[in-house]
């Protein structure tokens, strides 16, 4: 299990947390990326396994079902093709695939791969 620990990197993604410190023992410290406020430590064999790993700090129910409806949706350039997270995969049309906040599809502000925050 040491290697799994010694995997965990800062800003790595799991689900809808983001490791904001990995640390050292088994606690890891993560940002919930669905209201980016929730900072909490939690234990890394929960965080690694997708089973017991908690979909977010509890404000996903708030937000989740806008997203869902997003999924297959065309806006302007993006096609949304994942919404199981805050950060919802698109395919632009040059063929691109990105990450970008659903909230700023939504808001038509973030419309193509050119000009937003590429994760991956
Ligand atoms: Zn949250
Ligand atoms: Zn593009």
């Amino acid at each position: 299990m040491v290697s799994l620990r010694k995997s965990i990197e800062k800003d790595q993604i799991f689900g809808n947390w983001k490791v904001i410190d990995p640390g050292e023992k088994r606690y890891v410290q993560v940002i919930c990326l669905l209201c980016n406020k929730t900072i909490k430590k939690v234990d890394y064999t929960i965080l690694i396994n997708d089973k017991y790993r908690s979909d977010s700090c509890g404000c996903k129910i708030k937000t989740s079902s806008k997203r869902h409806e997003m999924l297959n949706k065309t806006y302007s350039y993006l096609t949304v093709i994942d919404t199981e997270n805050r950060y919802v995969k698109c395919r632009c049309i040059c063929d691109k695939e990105i990450f970008v906040d659903y909230l700023g599809i939504l808001s038509e502000n973030n419309r193509s791969c050119g000009y937003y925050i590429i994760l991956y």
